[in-house]
């Protein structure tokens, strides 16, 4: 049974964890091509463009035109989704620290 329960409990987070994914993270209107994951210094070019990072670390990018291009290299998968969402959930920085005061520099360096 103790497996079993285990089993469930690891469904149930697997499930919190896929709905949180989709929740954004923050939204950056800018004209710079120096974002750590931009791969495409053209959009920035002569326009603004919108990046908008959703919880899974995803980013959706709109140009000027309306249309839309993806960087999904940091986006966040199984395992590694549920350990940033309770990390989330539960107010820590993806350094280990609560409430952690330089939160930014430690989700953009990556740790
Ligand atoms: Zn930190």
């Amino acid at each position: 049974m103790t497996q079993y329960r285990e089993l469930i409990n690891r469904k149930r987070k697997q499930l919190s964890a896929e709905e949180w994914a989709n929740g954004i993270k923050s939204i950056h209107s800018h004209k710079m091509n120096s974002m750590w994951y931009d791969t495409r210094p053209q959009d920035t070019k002569h326009f603004a463009v919108t990046d908008t990072q959703y919880n899974d670390l995803s980013i959706e990018r709109r140009l000027h035109n309306g249309a839309l291009v993806f960087f999904n290299e940091e986006k966040l998968t199984g395992e590694a989704l549920i350990d940033a969402w309770e990390k989330a959930t539960h107010n820590l920085c993806v350094c280990g620290t609560q409430n952690c005061p330089t939160e930014y520099s430690c989700t953009t360096h990556g740790y």
